[in-house]
């Protein structure tokens, strides 16, 4: 066996160790699948063996869960037809739940030790047997993540889970793929027995010496689940769940809706038919285009991007020690705190000593938060604070390996700082602008090396947001491409790579968005339905309320400039007017003043502001299907099809980068995998078929491009054009 260690110590207990070679996490692999059968039946079959405790080789942990890297490639390599993929995917997902069917019934009793992480089918292979015991480590997850990828767990998971903890607490846990450490999963009750860390494979051969329960509880003749359906709790988990569930995802997400059938259909049927619906629904789920969508671009892509899968060939790892930090505002202040957070010594300039040191305040709130969580010591906190360096002298960005300038949007002052802060810089050092729209070739022309510019655009809040946008300027070096990535992973932050143009990818996307919910205000749709639909469409927010979050006076500030800049060639739309009034006459700037579309009362929640039916009164105040089935269009098409626009300008050159771009920065509908996803999973053709009607209908800013009618011409996807590479940088 290549997978795992069988050895039988003197008291006949077998000591089974998964340790996949050549791997620092153990997964579930197809060598794996083809081990397991052998090792329950020997459990089973050797009369000298009087149980078995399961445990890992590895110090990171037990196992991470399928390997999805496997079985997405199986999937795209596979020739044969759609019943037999059918067929032997059943086959496959059922095999797993016989062998562990088998473990449990084997006659023996079996434990398992964890000293580390346990997720998806790793926790699954756990449950399966009768005893799990647990290092006492809270920083040890538990859980089943399956749905974050859009699948379900298909080896047990949805139907040992609620057995064990009741159906409430596991369809909680098992729809938002939560995880829980040693302490809280053994007061939910699927942990028996935490011990000192190092000592689980102690406990479990103790506990195999005592008088073990060699059957399941869910085997034993007369066991209920706690809160079956017709329980009063199950009445709450089925009726009140699926309400819930409703309300978060709008029935955009299929794994959901068989998770929460597999809990209700398995739960009363013993656990050999229950094992066989949850593969029936885990198939079904394979299946669907969501679940492939989101494997793709939320878990490979996902971790491509995060090793740096951009990063040019041939540099060095770019050692980061210190970084200067120029403008304490809102994003500065963020972009400090994950800086000292990953050990970086950290100077943060601002005009004024106050301004610097209000930016250092944000950093000190959040570390306090952290220590009465119980996340971080005082001591480690205080370690952490002391790496901010608060300034106003340029002196003190001497030394420093990178630069993050993050002052007002503004050319000159743009200018000015990267004038002041390049006297200052060694000749390798990098010098980043967190710039959200202007062009960074532009910017760079302020530079005196504009190889070594680069923009390093942030999303707000930065200790939340996971993505960088690194943005190319015409003459950025690949060098600095490379220093850039080592710099975001080192701030454990996931980078894609896009080149210039006026507000880049995501910020020009996000802008589409914003556009269409206006359009649609100004087309008579009643506030409330357009907020709707955008929750409806996938987006976390309606395009109103995110309009708000960005600020009114900012979307106005921008038209403005662009319509400076564009002369001319600048296009109004009817919404101008609208936006100029609420922020020249009315003063609405959105959140950060009280109001904008919402009004934000000191107590409560934020309201829809009355006052914009007077501005734009009301044409269409009810949503049949069709029409919201439209809306709903409008919403994603725009951000896709300005998605391939930026394929045609070159400011986009790999399908994956769009994706985990889109999905990252602003939350575009995780189900359809992201806005290049979305066109492939319509189909190309089909998509420029329903947008020619769309422009029919809305106007010219629905007009498919060029490239998108070449490609459905050719029969291409986006991944087929431009996956798998690295990003190009425009000629
Ligand atoms: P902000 O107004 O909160 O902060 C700007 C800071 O820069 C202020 O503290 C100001 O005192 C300081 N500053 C101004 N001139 C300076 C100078 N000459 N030298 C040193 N410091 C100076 O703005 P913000 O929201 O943090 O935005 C900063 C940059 O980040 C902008 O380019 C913005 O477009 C970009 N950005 C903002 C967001 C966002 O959501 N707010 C997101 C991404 C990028």
């Amino acid at each position: 066996m290549e997978n795992f260690k069988f050895e039988v110590d003197e008291d006949g207990i077998a000591v089974v160790t998964f340790d996949v070679p050549g791997r620092s996490m153990n997964t579930i692999t197809a060598g794996v699948m083809k081990e397991l059968p052998e090792i329950v039946n020997r459990i089973k079959t050797d009369a000298a063996i009087k149980g078995a405790v399961i445990q890992s080789g590895k110090a990171s942990g037990f196992c991470a869960g399928a390997d999805l890297g496997e079985m997405g490639s199986n999937a795209a390599q596979s020739t044969a037809s759609a019943e037999e993929r059918l067929r032997a995917a059943f086959d496959g997902s059922y095999a797993m739940n016989k062998v562990l069917r088998s473990l449990e019934t084997c006659g023996k009793p079996v434990a398992c030790a964890l000293e580390g992480l346990a997720l998806g089918g790793g926790l699954e292979i756990a449950l399966a047997t009768h005893y799990r015991v647990a290092a006492d480590n809270p920083k040890i997850q538990f859980g089943l993540p399956e749905a974050k990828v859009g699948l379900l767990p298909g080896a047990g998971g949805t139907q040992r889970l609620p057995r064990l903890i009741g159906v409430q607490n596991a369809a909680m846990m098992i729809l938002q793929g939560m995880s829980k450490n040693p302490s809280e999963a053994k007061a939910l009750g699927f942990i028996h027995e935490v011990v000192e860390p190092g000592q689980t494979l102690r406990a479990a051969k103790k506990w195999l010496k005592g008088t073990p329960d060699a059957v399941q509880p869910w085997d034993k003749k007369g066991y209920r689940v706690k809160d079956g359906p017709y329980s009063p709790g199950g009445g709450m988990a089925f009726v009140g769940g699926n309400a819930v569930l409703m309300k978060q995802s709008y029935g955009n997400y299929p794994a959901q809706k068989h998770i929460m059938s597999c809990l209700y259909e398995g739960i009363q049927v013993p656990m050999d038919a229950a094992l066989r619906i949850e593969s029936r629904y885990f198939v079904k789920t394979l299946q669907t285009p969501q679940a492939r969508a989101m494997i793709r671009s939320l878990f490979l892509s996902m971790q491509e991007l995060s090793k740096g899968a951009n990063r040019p060939e041939g540099f060095p790892k770019y050692e980061i020690k210190k970084v200067a930090v120029i403008g304490a505002g809102f994003m500065g202040a963020g972009v400090a705190y994950v800086q000292a957070m990953a050990g970086i010594e950290t100077v943060l300039l601002d005009t004024t000593i106050e301004g610097a040191e209000k930016g250092k305040a944000y950093s000190r709130k959040l570390l306090d938060k952290r220590v009465a969580r119980g996340q971080m010591t005082q001591e480690k906190a205080d370690a952490t604070l002391a790496l901010i360096k608060t300034t106003t002298s340029y002196d003190d960005v001497k030394g420093a390996d990178f630069v993050i300038e993050a002052v007002f949007e503004n050319r000159e002052i743009k200018a000015d700082v990267t004038k002041k802060a390049e006297a200052q810089l060694a000749a390798g050092a990098v010098f980043g602008s967190n710039t959200s729209t202007l062009p960074i070739t532009g910017l760079a022309e302020a530079s005196v090396r504009p190889e070594n510019f680069i923009g390093v655009h942030f999303f707000s809040p930065v200790d939340k947001m996971g993505l960088v946008e690194l943005i190319l300027g015409k003459k950025t070096s690949q060098e600095t491409v490379a220093k850039a990535i080592d710099y975001v992973l080192k701030i454990k932050k996931t980078p894609i790579v896009v080149n210039d143009s006026r507000g880049f990818y995501t910020s020009r996307i996000v802008g589409t968005f914003i556009g269409e919910g206006l359009a649609m205000l100004g087309e008579g749709v009643k506030p409330a339905i357009i907020e709707n639909i955008g929750k409806m469409a996938g987006m976390p927010v309606g395009p109103l309320s995110l309009n708000d979050e960005v600020a009114l006076d900012l979307s106005w500030k921008i038209r403005e400039q662009t319509k400076k800049d564009l002369g001319a060639a600048y296009k109004a739309t009817p919404i101008d007017g609208i936006i100029e009034k609420m922020v020249v006459d009315l003063q609405r700037h959105g959140r950060k003043n009280g109001k904008g579309f919402y009004d934000y009362p000191a107590e409560g929640k934020k309201k829809l502001w009355s006052g914009i039916t007077d501005l734009v009164p009301t044409k269409i105040a009810e949503c049949p299907p069709d029409l919201k089935a439209e809306l709903i269009k409008r919403i994603l098409y725009i951000q896709s099809l300005e998605t391939a626009r930026c394929f045609e300008e070159g400011i986009l050159t790999s399908a994956r980068d769009a994706d985990i771009g889109s999905i990252l920065g602003w939350g575009f509908a995780p189900y359809t995998g992201g806005t290049a996803s979305l066109i492939d999973g319509v189909g190309v053709k089909k998509f420029v078929e329903e947008c020619d009607a769309l422009a029919a209908k809305y106007g010219d800013r629905f007009k498919p491009n060029a490239l998108l009618r070449e490609m459905a011409e050719k029969g291409e996807t986006f991944y087929t054009r431009f996956g798998g590479e690295k990003v190009k940088q425009a000629a």
